[in-house]
C-alpha cells in the first residue's frame, strides 16, 4: 500500500515566502497543532502552520522537535521475533506475520476467540482505531479488545454519555475559550500540556476574564490563575458539591434553564445542601472564603465554562467526579450556550477519535453499542457478515490485562499504539501478565519496555510517514499527511492489520488499498451514529480547515456547538447526578504516610517512547 498518495501533499507559498511542505498535524497531544513539514539535506524540518484556526502557527517543544524520531538510530526497520534461547532477532515480513497469524490461530481453536486479545491506542488515527475493532470482531471473531484511553479520559467520556448522551471532549470549538467570562479548570495544567491554548487563555483574561484553577500543586497555570483552589487530593467531589451548595444558597443558578432542560435537580439539591462551607473546608482544606468567591465569579459571568481533565478524572470515582463538574455547569445554565459549556480536555493525540470508532470492548463504530441490535445489524452489514457473528462486549482495559493467565483470561495479545508495561496502572503486575501470556504480538516505531518482553514485533511507519485522519479536542477532523516515505523494511499499521487477517482467512474483508479506502468504510459504519462521520471527505477536510461532527451528509458543514436546543437523551434533557463525596479507595496509613499526585511535563508525552529518545527534551527532563 503506498503511504503517500498526491492529494496527500499541499503546495503551500502563503506564509514564508514560496517554500513548498506538506500541511499536517503534530504526532503528540489532542491539540493536534497544524504544522508544515519540509524535506530538506539534512531530513524533515518542522515549522508551525499560521493558517491552522486553533494552534495559529504555535507549536510546543514537542511539536518543534518532533521529526527528529523519524530518523532515530533506533528505529526498527526489520520484524523481530523471539528464537529458542529467548533472544528477540530480525526476521523477514513473511516470516514475523505467518508466526504471529499462527499464534492467533492456534490460541482460538486450543481455547476459544475470547482467548485471543487485541490492545490499542488514543494516537492511532481513526482510521487504524476503525479498522483494528474491525481486526478483532471479524479476522479473530474475540470480545477482548480495548485501549490506553481508559487510562486516560474515559470517566469524563462515561460522565458526558450519563449527563449529556453524548462525549465529545469540548462540544465547542477552542476559540469559545477567549470570551469566556470565567473558566473553571479542574486539574489541567494547560500551560505546560498544551501550550499553544495559553493564547486563548491570554486573551480571555485581556477581557476581564476570570480563571479559577483546581489543583493540588502550583503549576504554571495555576500561578496565572485569578484564583487558585488546592483541594486536598481525593476531595474534589465535595469541592464541585460545596461551589454548587454556595450557587444554590446564593440564587446564582438558572432555575429557567434547570427547568426547561434538566432532570434529577431536585435529589441533586437535597444532596449539595448537607455540602456547607464550613464542612466542605473541613474535607478539602479550600478556604470557605476561596470556596465562596470561586462560586460568585462564573455565576456573575456572561459565558462561563467548566473545563476537567487528568486530576478530576484519574479517579477511583472518577466519573463521579467529572459528574459533580457537570452539575455545577448545567446548573449554571452555560451548557449549550456560546463561550459556556462543560468540556473535558482530551489528552491523546487522537484521544477523541480513538475512543469512537470500535477500539473499545462495548463499543462498535460511530459510538454505537455492542449490545444493541439495530446498531449490531447496520455494522455487521457494511462489514458484510452476520450480526449474529460479532461477538458481544469484552473486558476493558485494565481487567483484560489483569486476568491474562486466568482460567477464562486471554492467552495471546496483539497490541498496537501502546506501551503498558509503563502506562498501565500496577504496571509490575500487568508487565508479569504480559509475561504469562502464550504470545505477545507488538506493532511500534521503537522497541519499548513492551515490544522488549514481546514474541514477535513489527516496525511500524510514523505519523510523518502516512496518512489519515484525527479527531482533535474539540471534535474536529483533521488530515494527516505523509511527507515522506517510511524507511525501507518499515510498513503501515494498516497494512500490517490487511496482511494479518489476510493470514487468518478475512483477505475480502481488508481489501483496503489507502487509509482513503478505510475512512470511506468507516464512514458508512459511522452513518446514523452518535458520532455520524458520513459527511465528512477528506476534501471537505481540506476546504475547512477541519470538520466538527457529527456530519450527517456531504452538504452537512459539521457541528462546531453541540447541545443548542437539546441534547442527545430520550427526552432531549440533560441528567444532573447527585454524586456523594466518599473516602478515597485508599487513604493514608502508617506504611504509606504521605499523599503522591500525577502531573505532566511539557517535555515528554505518554510514555516517553517518543520523546525520551529526543536529546533537547531529555535535557528539559531527564527523569520523571
Ligand atoms: Fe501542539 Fe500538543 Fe504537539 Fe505540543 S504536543 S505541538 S501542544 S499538538
Amino acid at each position: 500500500m503506498p503511504a503517500a498518495t498526491p492529494d496527500d501533499r499541499l503546495v503551500l507559498d502563503a506564509h514564508k515566502g514560496h517554500e513548498s511542505g506538506t500541511l499536517t498535524h503534530c504526532p503528540y497531544c489532542a491539540l493536534q497543532c497544524g504544522m508544515r513539514l519540509r524535506r530538506t539535506a539534512s531530513g524533515i524540518t518542522v515549522d508551525g502552520n499560521p493558517a491552522f484556526p486553533v494552534s495559529r502557527g504555535a507549536l510546543c517543544v514537542k511539536g518543534w522537535t518532533s521529526a527528529a524520531t523519524l530518523t532515530h538510530r533506533d528505529r526498527l526497520r526489520t520484524p523481530l521475533v523471539r528464537d529458542a534461547g529467548g533472544r528477540l532477532v530480525p526476521a523477514s515480513w513473511d516470516e514475523a506475520l505467518d508466526r504471529a497469524a499462527s499464534a492467533l490461530r492456534m490460541t482460538r481453536a486450543a481455547h476459544g476467540p475470547d482467548a485471543a486479545g487485541v490492545f490499542g491506542g488514543g494516537s492511532l488515527t481513526n482510521e487504524k482505531a476503525y479498522l483494528l475493532g474491525k481486526f478483532a470482531r471479524v479476522a479473530l471473531g474475540t470480545s477482548n479488545i480495548d485501549y490506553n484511553g481508559r487510562f486516560c479520559m474515559s470517566s469524563a467520556a462515561a460522565a458526558s454519555i450519563k449527563a449529556f448522551g453524548i462525549d465529545r471532549g469540548l462540544p465547542f470549538p477552542l476559540a469559545d475559550i477567549a470570551g469566556a467570562g470565567a473558566i473553571l479548570l479542574v486539574g489541567s495544567n494547560i500551560a505546560e500540556t498544551m501550550p499553544p491554548v495559553m493564547q486563548y487563555l491570554d486573551r480571555h483574561r485581556q477581557g476581564d476574564g476570570a480563571l479559577i484553577v483546581v489543583d493540588p500543586r502550583r503549576t504554571p497555570t495555576a500561578q496565572s490563575a485569578t484564583l487558585h483552589l488546592k483541594p486536598a487530593p481525593g476531595s474534589d467531589i465535595a469541592l464541585a458539591n460545596g461551589l454548587l451548595h454556595v450557587l444554590i444558597r446564593d440564587n446564582l443558578i438558572d432555575e429557567s434553564y434547570i427547568r426547561r432542560r434538566t432532570d434529577g435537580f431536585h435529589r441533586l439539591r437535597a444532596l449539595v445542601a448537607t455540602y456547607w462551607p464550613q464542612r466542605v473546608e473541613r474535607i478539602t482544606g479550600v478556604p470557605q472564603a476561596d470556596l465562596e468567591r470561586a462560586a460568585r465569579l462564573p455565576a456573575g459571568a456572561a459565558g462561563a465554562m467548566v473545563l476537567t481533565a487528568r486530576g478530576a478524572e484519574q479517579h477511583a470515582r472518577g466519573v463521579d467526579t467529572s459528574l459533580a463538574y457537570i452539575n455545577v455547569a448545567l446548573a449554571l445554565g452555560q451548557v449549550g450556550r456560546p463561550c459556556g459549556g462543560y468540556g473535558c480536555l482530551t489528552g491523546q493525540g487522537n484521544g477523541q477519535g480513538g475512543r469512537e470508532h470500535g477500539q473499545k470492548a462495548d463499543q462498535l463504530p460511530g459510538y454505537r453499542r455492542i449490545d444493541d441490535e439495530d446498531d449490531r445489524r447496520h455494522v455487521a452489514a457494511v462489514w458484510g457478515v452476520s450480526p449474529e457473528s460479532l461477538p458481544g462486549r469484552g473486558r476493558s482495559a485494565y481487567e483484560l490485562l489483569a486476568t491474562i493467565g486466568e482460567e477464562d483470561g486471554v492467552r495471546a495479545l496483539f497490541l498496537m499504539g501502546s506501551n503498558p508495561v509503563i502506562s498501565a496502572p500496577n504496571a509490575g503486575y500487568i508487565e508479569s501478565r504480559l509475561r504469562a501470556l502464550d504470545a505477545l504480538i507488538v506493532c511500534d516505531f521503537f522497541v519499548s519496555e513492551t515490544a522488549a518482553i514481546a514474541d514477535v514485533v513489527l516496525p511500524s511507519a510514523q505519523w510523518a510517514e502516512e496518512s489519515g485522519t484525527t479527531t482533535s479536542v474539540e471534535g474536529r477532523v483533521l488530515r494527516r499527511r505523509a511527507a515522506c516515505e517510511p524507511p525501507a523494511g518499515v510498513r503501515s499499521d494498516i497494512d500490517i492489520l490487511c496482511a494479518l487477517a489476510a493470514r487468518l482467512g478475512k483477505r475480502e474483508q481488508f481489501a483496503f488499498r489507502s487509509p482513503r479506502d478505510v475512512f470511506d468504510e468507516l464512514r458508512r459504519a459511522s452513518a446514523g451514529g452518535r458520532a455520524d462521520y458520513s459527511g465528512i471527505t477528506y476534501e471537505k477536510i481540506d476546504a475547512q480547515q477541519g470538520v466538527f461532527w457529527p456530519c450527517v451528509s456531504e452538504t452537512h458543514a459539521g457541528t462546531p456547538r453541540l447541545f443548542g436546543d437539546r441534547f442527545p437523551t430520550p427526552n432531549g434533557r440533560a441528567r444532573l447526578h447527585a454524586v456523594r463525596h466518599g473516602a478515597p479507595a485508599e487513604d493514608l496509613d502508617a506504611d504509606f504516610p504521605i499523599y503522591l499526585t500525577t502531573g505532566r511535563t511539557l517535555a515528554h508525552y505518554q510514555s516517553g517512547t517518543q520523546t525520551r529518545r529526543v536529546p533537547e527534551l531529555m535535557n528539559l527532563a531527564p527523569t520523571p
